[in-house]
């Protein structure tokens, strides 16, 4: 679609990444651009691009949580964490189950919490998951309210789950300060357990 140089993007982007240039359109600057994703949201053309798309593409997301739950024989969670939140620290992490980890789950690193559409949230679920984890920042600590249209999405789901008799527990949200991977771990395995009480989706 063609930009139509509304510049309701510009005033939208909670990070001033945008700006209009005359013979060049919308420009995004990719270092202040935090991949939120809001400005996609509120464009009514559906012309809003940005340059920094890492763990954005849905399709690529849903081919790695399939790939996963199709080729471990232990697999029954996919874990959406937040890039801005976790990533980092679980690269950095010498902590022993970044080594060894137990391959029940797979963590999927998405660009923004906020970035998280229903479709790919339960697409998990036609793969034979267990269960889908969503991982954000605590209320006060993001800086264009990616966890709470996160939360919002989760809550909504919740709901739908429970109307076709999916236990709701089956999808859960957490929110871990960044940099606490012993917390996000400690979650990871708690949900972990929780499934292996409640067992495959039958
Ligand atoms: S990208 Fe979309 S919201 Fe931004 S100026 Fe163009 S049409 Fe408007
Ligand atoms: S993705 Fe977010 S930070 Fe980047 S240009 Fe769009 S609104 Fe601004």
């Amino acid at each position: 679609m063609n930009c139509a140089r509304c510049l309701i993007c510009i005033d939208a982007c909670p990070h001033e990444a945008r700006s209009y240039h005359e013979g060049e359109g919308v420009v995004v600057d990719p270092a202040k651009c935090k991949g939120c994703g809001i400005c996609i949201e509120v464009c009514p053309a559906g012309a809003a691009k940005i340059q920094n798309s890492f763990g954005t593409d849905r399709k690529e997301l849903m081919d790695r949580a399939s790939a996963f739950l199709s080729t471990q024989a232990s697999a029954k969670a996919i874990v959406f964490a937040c890039n801005w939140s976790y990533y980092p620290d679980l690269q950095a992490s010498t902590l022993p189950e970044a080594e060894t980890r137990d391959k029940s789950y797979e963590i999927l690193v998405n660009l923004c919490g906020g970035r998280l559409e229903r479709q790919l949230l339960m697409a998990p679920f036609l793969h034979n998951a267990w269960g889908v984890m969503v991982a954000v920042c605590p209320d006060d600590k993001c800086e264009h309210g990616g966890n709470l249209r996160a939360r919002e999405r989760v809550e909504d789901l919740r709901h739908t789950m429970e109307k076709i008799r999916i236990n709701p527990e089956r999808l859960q949200f957490v929110q871990i300060a960044a940099g606490d991977k012993t917390k996000f771990q400690a979650e990871i395995d708690t949900f972990v357990d929780r499934l292996n009480t409640l067992g495959p989706i039958r």
